[in-house]
């Protein structure tokens, strides 16, 4: 394996290999940039087939939470971490106490949370061994389950677009396709109901959609089927990847925006929908609420400070749109011009030395 030439293409900082021969821990920690501040990223547990595709897959995670953290605003570097191995198997607890005297060895530079395959009661585990593991349950003083909090930001960033594309945030009488109503998908239903909005959902699962139904009386439509059916916002809350050559030709609506991480199959797949004509509010710009939850718990949390820096998605969703309308380039394109303008500048500030032992 070249390790160079993978984590020098992005111009990552650093990567940490941490590994425990008595739980069998074999962790990946990639610090993309600090630019902004210490590098936060959630922990992925992942059977991953290869040590390759942990390395890919670390790499690509912590350069996206670099744009998201300063699209967002926010004084965060992005990093992310791969633990190899099957979540469902191979979890313990010296294993996440090991991997958080890893994280607790980086002092800050790198601050984890939890992702896809780890939970808020595994990062309480990792707490023990370091105070650089947030998204910590409410009991043990943190912020819990984050997705309701990234469904208050979808909704927010809903409105913006809203404003953009009819002159009016209102969401009532409009029309929502909501594909995937788990976690994130049907807190952001709930909020669209409330909002009087029209709500048609899918999801793979029949008694997970069934619950949507009854819970918030949205229109059921199949899964093959959401991403076509006539509405003003298409909202992907499921997988990542579903924008593509084949999908993108069959939408029909105004605008997508939705909580699923990378919803572009490819880079080209953004212009494919400014070329249609649909408004595309790029995604870590708009689920940006699950990590501006967790990094208030950094200054101690406050829900009420967390809830006011969510809502804020509305302003980042406008600048990006705004900026690519005066620009004349594709939503996706401005939010990564809007996100490295702020690494570069702000970043440049620490170039200041504040007095002789400034390590910052
Ligand atoms: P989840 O697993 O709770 O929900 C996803 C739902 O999508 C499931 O109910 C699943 O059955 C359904 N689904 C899967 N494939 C589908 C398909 N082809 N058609 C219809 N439904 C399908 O996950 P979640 O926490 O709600 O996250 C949803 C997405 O948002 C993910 O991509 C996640 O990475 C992203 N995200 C989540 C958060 C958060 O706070 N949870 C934050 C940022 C981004």
């Amino acid at each position: 394996m070249i390790v160079f030439d993978e984590v020098a293409r992005e111009g990552h900082e650093q990567v940490v290999f941490g590994h425990d021969k008595v739980s069998g821990l074999r962790t990946i920690i990639a610090i993309h940039s600090t630019a902004l501040g210490p590098a936060l990223g959630g922990t992925r547990f992942y059977p991953y087939p290869t040590e390759e595709a942990a390395l890919a897959d670390v790499l690509r995670l912590s350069k996206g939470m670099s744009y998201k953290a300063a699209a967002a605003g926010l004084d965060l570097g992005g990093g992310k971490a791969v633990i190899i191995g099957d979540p469902r198997t191979d979890k313990t607890e010296r294993l996440f106490r090991a991997y958080g005297r890893i994280v607790d060895s980086l002092q800050g530079r790198y601050i984890t949370a939890a992702d896809v395959g780890t939970t808020t009661a595994d990062m309480d585990t990792v707490r023990r061994e370091t105070r650089w593991a947030l998204g910590n349950s409410v009991v043990m003083g943190g912020s819990g389950d984050p997705s309701p909090v990234t469904a208050r930001g979808l909704y927010a960033a809903s409105r913006a677009v809203a404003q953009k594309l009819w002159g009016n945030p209102d969401l009532a009488g409009r029309r929502f396709a909501v594909q995937g109503v788990g976690k994130v998908g049907s807190a952001f239903v709930q909020l669209l109901v409330e909002a009087r909005a029209v709500v048609m959902a899918a999801d793979a699962f029949p008694a997970v959609l069934q619950t949507a139904v009854d819970k918030f009386g949205v229109i059921p439509m199949q899964g093959d089927e959401i991403h076509r059916v006539p509405c003003e916002i298409f909202s992907p809350c499921a997988l990542g990847g579903g924008l593509d050559e084949t999908t993108i030709p069959e939408l029909n609506c105004a605008a997508v925006v939705g909580s699923a991480n990378n919803q572009l199959a490819t880079e080209k797949d953004a212009q494919r929908l400014a070329d249609r004509g649909i408004l595309y509010a790029p995604d870590f710009v708009v689920n940006a609420g699950g990590l501006i939850n967790v990094y208030d718990e950094l200054h101690g949390y406050s829900k009420t400070r967390a809830m006011f820096l969510v809502d804020s998605i509305y302003d980042a969703t406008m600048r990006v749109l705004d900026t690519a309308e005066r620009d004349g380039i594709n939503p996706n394109e401005a939010a990564e011009r809007v996100a490295e303008a702020r690494m570069r500048d702000i970043g440049d500030l620490r170039r200041f030395r504040r007095s002789g032992d400034d390590r910052n």
